[in-house]
């Protein structure tokens, strides 16, 4: 299946890039649920589309292609493919997980496993000693997202998955913010690579879904038994959508990784941001190890306020981005992860992390970014001068 091209010709060029029995440029819909078997003992490939759908079937392959792995499995939304992969655990395992995991994991993980009997140990994953002192005798599982959410620490992948190995335990990782165009988990010794392909491979804000993909035929195996028995697959139209999505991921990310380095750029010298979060700034500590298991700082970073009090009228004043849950889109995102990606965290869990009132994340679009600079420009002086004529008074 893989031939020698680079990623981005891979990106357009594949098995699926002429429908064989039209020479359809496009992947076809099949809407199809179920499939007429042509005699009592000979049934097709396809029988039901829970089971197999041919148009999701080829997300799955382009998806695995590209991430490097053996098999692909699309679901109804990120959280679906976590939460399926999750169900690979038993009753009695333990799991390993980064502290600053994206907040609907971090609600699966501490109001759904621990229901049955699976327990877990936050780490703050920059730290593989306290990984190694974290795992007990039934650890089964070390999950990682690097860059974390929100605030882009990042994991040594291949040392992750060697302790992991070790110890008899799986390696996921939550490549959502990188996409396989930066970083390919399963090529640095990761099990299973899950993906919100809700954000940068579907990429324009308008398809929920969730990818998986695994390089071993084992583990494929029983996360296909998994997809076909909790079922929530992903729908025909959405597979399309992502497939679309796909073909121009690797410019979009150029552009808005472009964009993101010069944002981040700006931020950092401006005296009402105290910190700027982004694995592209030399200040980031570990950029090093960045660069190393990626081939970019991606399009996302997140910055704090010194004030947390002047965030709100930051928000209420810049107009370009829109102000959303999500990222990974055409246009620029803001959020306020306090209130959004992390609502499910409890508020003193949420500050132990780091992940304070005052942190906005901002994920860069494919807008001009002398465009974007000037917006952010105008609302950090909006709110100095307000906050100057407040102290005036
Ligand atoms: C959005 C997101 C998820 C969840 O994906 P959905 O498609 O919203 O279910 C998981 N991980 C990360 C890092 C995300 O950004």
């Amino acid at each position: 299946m893989s031939h020698p091209y680079t990623f981005e010709t891979k990106l357009l060029h594949n098995k699926y890039k002429v429908d064989p029995a039209t020479g359809g440029v496009s992947v076809p819909i099949q809407h199809a649920s179920t499939f007429h078997q042509s005699s009592i003992d000979h049934f097709g490939k396809y029988d039901y589309s829970r089971s197999l759908n041919p148009t999701r079937e080829a997300l799955e392959d382009i998806i695995a292609e590209l991430e490097g792995g053996l098999r692909g499995f699309a679901f109804s939304s990120g959280m679906a493919a976590i939460s399926t992969a999750f169900m690979l655990l038993s009753q009695g395992d333990h799991v390993v997980i980064t502290e600053d995991v994206y907040g609907g994991t971090y609600r699966m993980v501490t109001q759904v496993l621990n229901r049955f009997g699976i327990e877990h140990t936050f780490v703050d994953m920059t730290d593989l000693d306290a990984v190694e002192q974290a795992i007990c005798p039934n650890t089964a599982l070390l999950y990682a997202e690097t860059p974390s959410n929100p605030l882009l620490k990042i994991t040594d992948i291949k040392a992750l998955s060697s302790i992991a190995k070790k110890h008899g335990a799986y390696t996921f990782v939550d490549n959502t913010f990188m996409t396989p165009y930066l970083q390919r988990p399963l090529e640095l010794g990761a099990d299973i690579v899950l993906h919100s392909a809700t954000k940068f491979l579907s990429g324009h804000s308008d398809t929920v879904a969730g990818l998986a993909v695994v390089k071993d035929e084992q583990l494929a195996n029983r996360l296909y038994a998994l997809q076909n028995s909790f079922g929530a697959v992903l729908g025909v139209q959405d597979a399309w959508l992502v497939m679309r999505g796909i073909k121009t991921l690797s410019v979009r990310m150029n552009q808005s990784q472009d964009n993101a380095r010069r944002i981040a750029d700006f931020l950092k010298d401006q005296p009402l941001i105290k910190n700027v979060f982004y694995p592209g700034l030399e200040s980031h500590p570990q950029s090093y190890l960045h660069a190393q298991q990626a081939a970019g700082p991606g399009a996302v970073l997140s910055f704090e306020f010194a004030n947390e009090a002047l965030l709100p009228g930051f928000v209420d004043s810049v107009k370009l981005p829109v102000f959303a849950v999500s990222l990974g889109a055409v246009e620029s995102i803001l959020s306020y992860p306090a209130k959004m990606s992390h609502a499910a965290m409890p508020p003193e869990e949420r500050k132990l992390r780091g992940i304070g009132d005052g942190l906005l994340r901002l994920s860069v679009g494919l807008e001009n970014a002398d465009d974007l600079i000037s917006d952010f420009q105008q609302a950090l002086y909006g709110i100095e001068t307000a906050a100057a004529s407040r102290e005036g008074l």
